[in-house]
């Protein structure tokens, strides 16, 4: 089992660049997950590792090995495709030795690889069938099946589950967590769902534009964004940031909420300049009282409803509402929260004031 490291990894098509210098460290049985937006270069920097993208600039080192220049098979990684790819011709039990028959592997040791992962992966009844007569969730498993029988020292799996549907997604999630836990190898995952990458992640890597925004654990992101970019896309519903002016020492009013001042810790800038304030949805009460403002729709989930409220500025804020209070729309409310649990950004660079 193997760690990987990247120093100042540069990708760039043609005069574009989409990777900019990205260093990083995954230890030897974590499962990483790189997340961020559409287009912010997650798969390009895992098939980087993978050795299937050409390195711009910088190292790649797995296992303490430099494979920066090195062939894909000799990396040690097997990596999972949305797609699933498959030989449509082949059985179950075919597609997952079929590495392993290409790199001449004897045939009972072949049978015991496939049996092995077929155990772990529940697929024993179906390893006679064909890839059409499979479930997308089977195929998916007969893909990730392939990639143990090869024994990789590290596994990467590209959005391995965007093609299923979100019951299925939620049963794979469960599954490759505790696939993660029987074989500890080290796993890296991209994936654009935030709630893939807290349920999964030991350690989360948010990217946007080919930069690292933050590395850290799950809910060191969400109880510690470094910047109002990490703090908005951890979380759901996504925090509520509103405009606050610095309306004394520690103090800061936000016109949203009626000019309401909080009191906070944290180093504001002068008194009259601006600043960001988030808050939590979870964060969020409501209490009926005369009030600028209002709900302005009440979504009810059955354990807690989304309240978007509207408020004299027109910003909008959404409020997580455990249970039922028969507040309906149109009802003026009180915003509370705990001021010690506001985030405050600075308004030009969106990184946190703390
Ligand atoms: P993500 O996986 O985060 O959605 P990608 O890694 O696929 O993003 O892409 C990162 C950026 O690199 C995008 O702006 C994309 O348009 C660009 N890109 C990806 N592949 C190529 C390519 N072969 N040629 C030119 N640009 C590319």
């Amino acid at each position: 089992m193997t760690g990987v490291k990247l120093e100042n990894a540069v990708k760039r098509y043609g005069n574009v660049q989409v990777i900019h210098g990205v260093s990083l460290e995954i230890a030897d049985g974590e499962f990483c997950v790189f997340v961020g937006p559409s287009g912010c270069g997650k798969s390009t920097l895992l098939r980087m590792i993978a050795g299937l993208e050409e390195v711009s600039g910088g190292n790649i080192s797995i296992g303490g090995r430099d494979v920066t220049n090195a062939d894909p098979s000799e990396r040690g990684v097997a990596m999972v495709f949305q797609t699933y790819a498959l030989y449509p011709h082949m059985t179950v039990e075919e597609n997952m030795g079929f590495g392993l028959k290409m790199t001449g592997h004897p045939k009972d040791e072949i049978k015991r690889k496939v049996a092995q992962a077929a155990e772990i992966l529940q697929l024993g009844p179906y390893l006679q069938r064909k890839p059409k007569a499979l479930s997308g969730g089977q195929r998916q498993r007969v893909a990730i099946g392939r990639a143990i029988t090869r024994g990789p020292e590290v596994f990467l799996f590209d959005e391995p589950l965007s093609n299923l549907d979100a019951e299925l997604r939620v049963d794979m999630r469960v599954e490759i967590s505790k696939l993660h836990k029987e074989l500890g190898a080290t796993m890296i995952y991209v994936t654009h769902d935030q709630v893939e990458a807290m349920t999964l992640a030991d350690k989360i890597v948010v990217l946007r534009d080919g930069v690292i925004e933050q590395v850290g654990a799950p809910m060191t992101l969400y109880q510690d964004p470094d910047n109002a970019f990490v703090a908005g896309f951890i979380g759901s519903p996504s925090m509520n940031f509103l405009e606050g002016t610095v309306s004394g020492q520690g103090k800061v009013s936000v016109a949203a909420l009626g000019s309401r001042e909080i009191e906070t810790q944290v180093s504001l800038p002068a008194v009259g300049a601006t600043v960001l304030v988030g808050l939590r949805p979870q964060d969020i009460g409501i209490r009926h009282e005369a009030s600028p403002v209002t709900v302005d729709i009440r979504e009810r989930l059955g354990g807690v409803s989304y309240d978007y409220l509207k408020t004299p500025t027109g910003e909008r804020i959404i409020a997580e509402i455990k249970g039922d209070d028969a507040i309906e729309e149109g009802t003026e409310v009180v915003v509370e929260f705990d001021p010690a649990r506001a985030y405050f950004f600075d308004t030009e660079t969106r990184m946190r004031l703390r």
